[in-house]
């Protein structure tokens, strides 16, 4: 003879849910509670260190999932803002105003630099070296940096800037020289 035992249906008491699916109700942690109280087997099952760890590593694939997921969009994202970026940088204008002083006397204004990460600081002591004279940068009224080279060295200056553009790949960025005959109020420098 034998005996037929029906499978218990084990359903929590405090939420009512099967204990599998506790986790997903409100009152996690007294389900616990009632859980070790109730069946410690069936906690140990659910709860002990390894069926955690099972759990956890079932969770980091799908958040890994997820995560690659995320990453791919905020590439895709990357790779467009840069590509609005390269399309600005392309189509500024880098401006080298030659300024007469008086008869005899330049000076030159370069502007429009800021957009290709160029630093303003190191760019004005390469000028002032290689031509030997003075070159500092300022803030003009837009509030954006500009450098000032002494000297009628226009062309010079264009030809080095086109140079480093190119070498950040931007050889399309157009370069443009003018002259200012007119003489003006000279800009306080803010860096030497
Ligand atoms: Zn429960």
């Amino acid at each position: 003879m034998s005996e037929i035992v029906a499978k218990e249906i084990i359903y929590c008491e405090v939420c009512s849910y099967p204990p599998e699916y506790c986790e997903f109700g409100v009152s996690f942690k007294r389900c616990k509670e009632w859980l070790l109280e109730a069946h410690p087997d069936l906690y140990e099952k659910l709860y002990s260190d390894d069926a955690l760890a099972s759990k956890v590593s079932t969770l980091s694939v799908e958040r890994e999932e997820k995560i690659s997921q995320d990453l791919a969009k905020k590439q895709l994202k990357e790779e467009a803002k840069q590509e609005r970026e390269l399309q600005k940088k392309l189509a500024s204008k880098v401006l080298i105003k030659r300024i007469e002083r008086n008869r005899r006397k330049h000076i030159i204004s370069i502007s429009g630099l800021e957009v290709f990460n160029i630093d303003m600081k190191k760019l004005s002591k390469t000028f002032a070296s290689k031509f030997a004279t003075g070159a500092s940068v300022i803030k003009n009224a837009e509030k954006k940096e500009e450098i000032l080279v002494q000297g009628d060295v226009s062309d010079e200056a264009k030809d080095y800037i086109e140079k480093l553009l190119e070498e950040k790949g931007l050889n399309g960025v157009e370069v443009e020289q003018i002259d200012e005959k007119k003489k003006k109020k000279p800009t306080t420098p803010v860096v030497a």
